[in-house]
């Protein structure tokens, strides 16, 4: 059984003209076909205004088509009330956005127990006890190697930190899919490939992953790449040669470190350039400020 399949999938916004106008529709989604199976990493790509937005939010079943079907983990979603459909959305799939999304006064362990609270295994089912949250929600920190880090705030963690947090939060309900869009935008280039590897590895794990992302560079870590022109689905293809992020994030280091020890020329001891944590230092103006 496939996660998802959409067939003859049609999305028109009708903009209602002012008095003596015509209503204007625009076409969106122009009949999306796409299946994907249980262990796919797809990445949804295509330039702007071609619908990108508008298929994520119908995979997210935030959104209805206004034609054709979604059938997500074998239940047709077009044909559920407001109740099922909020049902599916939290438990079968699994966002994580380009800005996380993370409650602020919250730590990262109620950030991640958050989705529980509405979880049932069935839909009659009782609420989890506080326990089982709590339980659950560690070990979705720990698979995102931040099981040291579950009682700080989002203030106290990095980007892609958070971004871990919001990962951890996403699959804590193990829904059928999780659904990304552009996760790494708001990040630099090493936390980027951090995340894609994150994500890599938890495909490997098998996860089911679906990514809109309008870079290239970050669709070579899928496995399977769809473009949409004009509201239509104009290419599906397989990566050959799929990148491995870990192995590159290790060259950017690499590389990176090369760069500042030829900047500095040896004068000032790199060591200087972190905080007593050994945390690197924040950002250029504050590596200037030091030395
Ligand atoms: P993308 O995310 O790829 O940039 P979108 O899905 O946001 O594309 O938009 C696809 C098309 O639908 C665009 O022409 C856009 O102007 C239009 N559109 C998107 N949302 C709305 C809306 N709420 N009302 C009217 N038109 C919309
Ligand atoms: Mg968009």
């Amino acid at each position: 059984m496939s996660v998802i399949e959409l067939r003859g999938i049609k999305r028109e916004y009708r903009m209602e003209g002012r008095k003596g106008e015509e209503t204007v529709v625009v076409r969106a989604l122009r009949g999306i076909d796409l299946t994907a199976e249980a262990g796919e990493f797809v990445s949804v790509m295509g330039p702007s205004g071609s619908g990108k937005s508008t298929l994520m939010n119908i995979l997210g079943c935030l959104d209805k088509p206004s034609d054709g079907t979604y059938t997500l983990d074998g239940i047709e979603t077009s044909k559920s009330d407001a109740n099922t459909f909020a049902y599916i959305r939290n438990q079968k799939i699994g966002f994580v956005f380009q800005s996380f999304n993370l409650l602020a006064r919250t730590t990262a362990l109620e950030n991640v127990e958050l989705p529980l609270f509405y979880y049932r295994r069935k839909k009659n089912d009782k609420r989890m006890s506080a326990q089982a949250r709590k339980e659950l929600a560690i070990s979705a920190l720990k698979n995102v190697g931040l099981e040291s880090r579950m009682n700080h705030y989002p203030s106290q963690l990095s980007g892609g930190q958070q971004q871990r947090v919001a990962i951890a939060r996403a699959m804590v309900n193990d829904p059928a899919f999780i659904l990304a869009d552009e996760p790494t935008g708001n990040l630099d280039t090493g936390m980027s490939l951090e995340i894609m590897g994150l994500f890599q590895e938890l495909n490997e794990q098998g996860k089911t992953i679906v990514m809109v992302t309008h870079e290239p560079e970050l669709a070579s870590y899928t496995k399977r790449i769809v473009t949409l022109r004009d509201g239509a689905l104009v290419s599906d293809t397989l990566v050959n040669n799929r990148r491995n992020a870990l192995q590159d994030l290790e060259q950017w280091n690499s590389e990176h470190e090369q760069i500042s020890e030829n900047f500095y020329t040896g004068k000032v001891p790199i060591r200087h350039l972190h905080d007593e944590s050994g945390n690197p230092a924040e950002s250029a103006a504050h590596t200037e400020a030091v030395i």
